[in-house]
């Protein structure tokens, strides 16, 4: 019997193995199993280059439990070890500047592990006791158990053992019992050697018997060792990668598209990534990708491993050259996996212009589907964003998909205004907006649909591109303002007209403090609507800004802010106004005199100060003026009033505004109600 002790700084390995790794314990399972998986390929290798004579029998790795003894067996029929090997990968854990190593992250287990080779010693996470039995494929090897505690003292001794291979014996601690679970082991298998390249054996296939579960002959094989992506693309069929996603994912809707990464240069990359159907809850659905290193399961937390909005995406990417093992800030900067992402970002792209090439109707077909992922990886990476704009899709009302570029085309010549920018109208929601989407239709221009959460960021970063660009919505304006093409020709009311106008329709907004009306008057024709609302898209926007970042700032505290514009040719306007001469006429002829004396009378005192130092000004002209001030603003306050009190009287006017209020879908309850009886009179 031999004794020793193991090798370098294990004296502070044992107590970082056993402190740290507690967070991850699962993994020591997947250390030895893929361990056992090396030594079957191993020896594979060396009987095909013949430096192996012997019996190469179905390479397989068995895992067994046995509650009764407390022990985990992982046996493999790999190459095995010599008690020099043994002493050699066993031993010495020997790396340089370990102990340099070890302190820096010694908060970090993962990395500790998986940067040196440590695997093996995860076992150690869980048992008290670890024994190694295994037979060298070598000619005249002796078979070796190793055997340790966990303290740095081993023993090692010559043991009978026929076939080549070896078994990991691991004697379960007290306090992790709970691995000599059945269950837990199968779930341990199962999330990290699904889909290991050599057979992983637990137990034995069960069946139904009399009511309860018995075990058959045959062995329960945990793993499928040629999954779809190690197979080249050319062999399967598209059913082949819905089988894989199946499998992968037995609870989701069937995917949109699939992506086959193969890559051996400049690294070993293969995978096959999936565009789920998402809508707008993306959120939920991220961490669907799951990263293997050699078949193996690392994680399915990419984020920081593959760019942000690829993790909406969902499958598996495999590459040796993801470090096996080490912790999440480590993986994030290592250069290799940076390389991976990049490369994976230009090949979802391009597979997606590819079928945007292929089959534009069946890419069309899943746009709404797939918009929101595009939209997201436009926002969050611009050389996808470049990339994208050859697929990305505009949609109309009716349903039709433009490019960027075939959009620009279409409404170039029609939706260009005076000051050359190329207008894009859109709407959020054509139900809601419907009155408006059909003026700009009718009027020839066309209407896009942009409906989703990220539909205004994406309106931002087009418009930052393209300066001479932008998107207004429909309700923004009425439609004569969308797109101005000239300057207004027609003839406008003069400032005091509107002034004297304005309180007689303000009398009729609805009152509500959180909704503000401002009048505005605009000759839209004798065949327009007699009165439109809008809402300023730059407020809007503002507003709706506002309200995504938790409304915390000045737009979000303004009152909702909506143009009730009038048309000053409407036969039905005109009628107003007459009512309101024929009625007040009189009265406002001379409070207009009234007025104008008292303006001209403050007009020459103005003057008369004029030049003048504020004490050269005698103190009865300043007492005057104030005077006369105050008394202007009576006459006008007693001027509005007459005018509001008019407004108010007036069911012609009310029933204007009810009538612009219900087609924006504003007009609800007991207005609605009033608005119906007041019509039923109006019509008698
Ligand atoms: P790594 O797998 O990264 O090399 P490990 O700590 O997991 O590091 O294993 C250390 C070494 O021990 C392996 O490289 C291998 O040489 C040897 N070894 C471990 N398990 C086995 C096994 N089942 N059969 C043969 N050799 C093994
Ligand atoms: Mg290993």
């Amino acid at each position: 019997m031999q004794t020793g002790k193991i090798g370098v700084s294990s004296e502070n390995l044992f107590p970082i193995i056993k402190k740290f790794l507690y967070s991850d314990h699962d993994i020591f399972l997947r250390e030895i199993v893929s361990n056992a998986v090396d030594a079957t390929q191993k020896l594979k290798t060396l009987a095909s280059k013949g430096e192996y004579k012997g019996e190469v029998g179905d390479a397989k790795v068995t895992v067994k439990l046995d509650k009764d003894a407390g022990t985990i067996t992982v046996s493999d029929n790999g190459i095995g070890m010599t008690a020099e090997e043994v002493e050699k990968y066993i031993n010495q854990i020997a790396f340089s500047g370990a102990n340099e190593f070890l302190d820096k992250y010694k908060d970090d287990a993962n990395a500790i592990i998986g940067h040196f080779g440590l695997g093996f010693y995860s076992s150690f996470m869980v048992s008290n006791r670890v024994e190694v039995i295994t037979k060298s494929y070598k000619e005249d090897a002796k078979a070796v158990k190793w055997s340790c505690d966990g303290s740095p003292e081993f023993t090692l001794d010559e043991v009978e053992k026929e076939d080549v291979g070896t078994d990991i014996v691991m004697h379960v601690m007290e306090e992790e019992k709970g691995f000599l679970e059945d269950a837990r082991i199968s779930e341990i298998l199962n999330k990290y050697c699904k889909f290991l390249p050599v057979p992983v054996i637990y137990g034995k296939k069960k069946e139904w018997k009399d009511g309860q579960q018995v075990d058959t002959a045959e062995d329960n094989q945990i793993n499928d060792v040629a999954p779809a992506w190690t197979k080249t693309p050319a062999d399967l069929k598209d059913e082949d990668y819905k089988n894989f996603y199946r499998q992968l994912y037995p609870m989701s809707d069937e995917p949109l598209f699939n992506i086959h990464l193969n890559v051996d240069y400049p690294f070993n990359l293969t995978g096959i990534l999936y565009f789920p159907k998402i809508k707008n809850n993306f959120e939920v659905q991220k961490n669907k990708i799951q990263l293997y290193s050699n078949q193996v399961f690392v994680t399915d937390s990419v984020e920081g491993i593959v760019p942000e909005f690829l993790t909406l995406l969902h499958g598996v990417i495999d590459s040796p050259d993801i470090p096996l093992n080490v912790s999440r800030s480590y993986l994030q900067s290592d250069s290799n996996v940076k390389k991976i992402s990049s490369h994976i970002n230009k090949k979802v792209a391009d597979r997606l212009s590819q079928i945007f090439k292929d089959n534009r109707e069946d890419f069309e077909s899943k746009w709404d589907d797939l918009k929101i992922f595009i939209e997201y990886g436009m926002l969050t990476e611009d050389k996808f964003y470049d990339r994208a704009m050859s697929f990305f899709l505009l949609k109309n009302t009716e349903g039709k998909y433009f490019t960027w570029e075939e959009y620009e085309k279409l409404v170039k010549d029609n939706q260009t205004d005076k000051d050359k920018n190329t207008i894009y109208l859109y709407t959020t929601n054509v139900e809601e907006q419907f009155t408006f989407v059909e003026e700009a239709k009718n009027k020839g221009y066309d209407v896009l649909i942009l409906d989703d959460v990220l539909a205004p960021h994406l309106i931002n970063k087009f418009e930052q591109k393209y300066t001479d660009k932008r998107f207004v919505r429909v309700d923004s304006d009425v439609v004569e303002n969308l797109i101005k093409k000239e300057d207004n020709q027609k003839e406008e009311w003069s400032w005091e007209q509107k002034q004297e106008l304005s309180p007689v329709f303000q009398a009729v907004c609805p009152e509500n403090k959180d909704l503000q009306f401002i009048v505005d008057f605009q000759d839209l024709g004798e065949t327009g609507s007699p009165m439109v609302i809008t809402r300023n898209e730059f407020m809007r926007r503002m507003k709706d800004m506002s309200a995504a970042q938790g409304g915390m700032n000045i737009y979000g505290d303004l009152p909702e802010s909506l143009n009730l514009v009038v048309n000053t040719s409407h036969p039905l306007v005109k009628k107003v106004l007459d009512a309101k001469d024929k009625k007040l006429g009189k009265k406002l002829e001379e409070v207009g005199t009234q007025l104008q004396v008292k303006k001209d009378e403050i007009a020459a005192l103005e003057k008369a100060k004029e030049g003048k130092k504020d004490e050269e000004i005698p103190q009865a002209d300043k007492e005057k003026l104030d005077g006369l001030n105050s008394e202007l603003a009576k006459l006008e306050e007693a001027k509005r009033e007459k005018l509001t009190d008019f407004g108010k009287s007036n069911k012609l006017a009310k029933q204007m505004v009810d009538l612009a209020l219900l087609a924006n879908g504003m007009l609800k309850g007991a207005d609605l109600d009033k608005f119906v009886k007041r019509s039923v009179e109006l019509i008698k």
